[in-house]
């Protein structure tokens, strides 16, 4: 199908670029013109930055597990992957004995890229097994079993974003622009809503015949999309380790625990990092309803800029380093902080038209996994704006019929941990009241 001339993308993190990686190629008769609010790209405070980023084909969802595999492919073998991009350390994924979800997801997984990876997938059924392959870690791990692939690695997020964007500057064709977008705007003029562009908070406009929006959790902000994508801030932290400790974990496959959600990526640098992939922190805030004029408003989580980790999730790092790590257990963190998610009900991307206005579609919806897709989700995002899209990942990722109500959590792929909705301010306050009881 052919595409219009002039699409506008909105976000210049992994969805943007990638689709307009793929569009210069497959329509470049296309003008397209990538808007992104950071003046720098990667935006520091966006989802694509970071030291590192999981690539794994390790899914209990067959269809993400073959995506993954072809996009392991191309951080393996193109340029994607060089200078040091993209390292092959391997994944290990662990369950302990009372999590029977967290059990489930990798007894499913392992099926899955065991048929992807063939005998890089070792299936560890004890914890002395597990331990075989991480002896820098304690022998207290609260593990009951796991996996390990040696066929996942991860990647240098903000170097692969900057990759991705040497590549569009040096093509020519994307032209790309700074600005805070603050409205998409629409014409009734057929009777039919339809997107002409976007406002920006300047007051200046830009005409498009088509709109995408690639603004990760940030996208509530100028779509109504509650019910269908929520952001959700995640824990990060790092501390500094010497040159002798370096060595000693730096070639250790990642560790995964989906029951806890914790995960350490091996070092670089002399920094090793450990993060939480959990239900979250919401931070509610009021903005207008998209697309209405009568001034009401409405309560989304959007992100919060340049925050610590509150104590609940320092703590939660120090519990599962006393396990894995002990003698890191006590150490100071140099850095923490939150990282936003854009959370789906069941963690799928949305990849589709909206369904009430035509020439605005959605490329969001990362749910703490896309980065991987990087290489190859543009294309899908191409092969879904001209209806050529496989049907299996179609239904995955189209706008879904209904809305989940106000009510109810989003469960995502079952691979999420801790409580529901914590409140990040809340969880700040805690934070603040306890360590001026700690100086008093
Ligand atoms: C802590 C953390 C760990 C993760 N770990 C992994 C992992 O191990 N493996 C994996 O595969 N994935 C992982 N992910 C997920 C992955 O990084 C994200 O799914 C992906 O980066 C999302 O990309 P995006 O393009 O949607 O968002 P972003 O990179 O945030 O890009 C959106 C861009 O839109 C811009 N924007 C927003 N609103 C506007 C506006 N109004 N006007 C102009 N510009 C605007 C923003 O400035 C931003 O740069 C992780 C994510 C986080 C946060």
């Amino acid at each position: 199908m052919p595409l219009p001339r002039k699409i506008l993308i909105v976000g210049g993190g992994v969805f943007g670029l990638s689709t307009a990686l793929s569009l210069s190629k497959r329509h470049p008769e296309s003008e397209v013109t990538v808007v992104e609010s950071s003046p720098i790209i990667p935006n520091p405070h966006g989802s694509s930055v970071d030291t590192s980023r999981i690539v794994r084909a390790d899914y209990a969802n067959a269809a993400y597990s073959k995506l993954a595999a072809a996009a392991i492919e191309r951080w393996r073998n193109t340029e994607w992957g060089r200078e040091g991009r993209y390292t092959q350390n391997g994944l290990l994924l662990v369950y302990p004995a009372d999590s029977a979800s967290a059990k489930e997801y990798a007894r499913k997984s392992y099926a899955n890229v065991r048929q992807i990876e063939g005998v890089n997938v070792e299936f560890l059924p004890t914890q002395k097994d597990v331990l075989k392959v991480v002896p820098a870690y304690g022998s207290e791990l609260d593990v009951a079993g796991g996996y390990v692939n040696w066929g996942s690695g991860w990647s240098d997020a903000a170097a692969s974003v900057s990759y991705a964007k040497s590549l569009l500057d040096a093509d020519g064709k994307v032209i790309f622009r700074t600005g805070d977008v603050e409205r998409v705007l629409y014409s009734t003029a057929s009777g039919k809503s339809k997107a002409t562009g976007v406002a920006f908070a300047d007051g200046a406009t830009l005409e498009a015949d088509l709109v995408v929006l690639a603004t990760g959790a940030w996208s509530s902000k100028l779509v109504d999309l509650r019910g269908r994508a929520v952001a959700t801030g995640q824990a990060i932290a790092y501390m500094r380790i010497s040159d002798e400790e370096q060595r000693e974990l730096e070639n250790l496959p990642t560790i995964l625990n989906f029951a806890t959600g914790i995960f350490i990526i091996p070092p670089r640098n002399k920094l090793l990092k450990i993060a939480r992939h959990a239900f979250g922190y919401r931070n509610p805030t009021a903005v207008p309803v998209p697309g209405e004029n009568e001034g009401r408003t409405m309560e989304v989580s959007l992100p919060e800029k340049g925050v610590p980790v509150p104590l609940e999730g320092q703590n939660s790092f120090r519990v599962a380093l006393r396990q894995l790590l002990p003698r890191f257990a006590e150490r100071e963190f140099v850095d923490t902080r939150v990282c936003w998610y854009t959370d789906t009900p069941k963690g799928d991307f949305i990849i589709s038209y909206h369904p009430d206005h035509e020439g605005l579609f959605l490329a969001t919806g990362g749910s703490g996994h896309a980065f991987k897709f990087f290489p190859v989700i543009g294309d899908k995002v191409v092969d879904a704006m001209e209806g050529s899209l496989d049907p299996e990942l179609r239904e995955m990722w189209t706008w879904a019929g209904a809305a989940v109500s106000d009510g109810e959590d989003f469960d995502g792929d079952g691979s999420r941990s801790g409580e529901r909705r914590a409140n990040l301010k809340n969880e700040l306050a805690k934070t603040n009241k306890a360590s001026r009881r700690s100086v008093l």
